[in-house]
């Protein structure tokens, strides 16, 4: 989709703080983080949400997810993590290009459902 900026950002078109990229995804660091490290997996093709992205590539995507975590835990020393999704408006959904939250906790964050 010519106008929408993940496109933009997972073909490459706009520079970002990328941490990993393969034919399928590009993973970023979130432009306004709610924790040091907290990043995005970008799928390179435009789905808008979880209903538009293939099984396949989402179940990609989820595996990708455990990679980078279990790398970032290494490097940043933190204690849990949450995996975020938004679909829809509703949901908080601000960019309509299907993504992955992975956000980084340590214990004093005490973060609740
Ligand atoms: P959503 O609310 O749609 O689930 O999440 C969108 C996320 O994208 C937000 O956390 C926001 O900070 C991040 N974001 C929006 N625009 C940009 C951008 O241009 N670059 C980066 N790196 N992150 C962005
Ligand atoms: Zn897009």
């Amino acid at each position: 989709m010519s106008d929408c900026i993940f496109c933009k950002i997972a073909g490459g078109e706009i520079p970002s703080a990328t941490i990993y990229e393969d034919n399928d995804f590009r993973v970023i660091l979130d432009l306004g983080p709610a924790s040091k490290g907290h990043a995005l997996i970008l799928p390179k093709e435009h789905y808008a949400n979880l209903y538009e992205i293939p099984d396949e590539l989402a179940g990609k995507a989820i595996v990708l997810a455990k990679k980078i975590i279990t790398a970032m835990t290494e490097v940043l020393g933190c204690d849990g993590y949450n995996i975020v999704q938004n679909n829809g408006e509703a949901a908080g959904q601000t960019v309509f290009h299907f993504h992955i939250h992975l956000i980084p906790r340590n214990n004093e964050d005490h973060v609740g459902v």
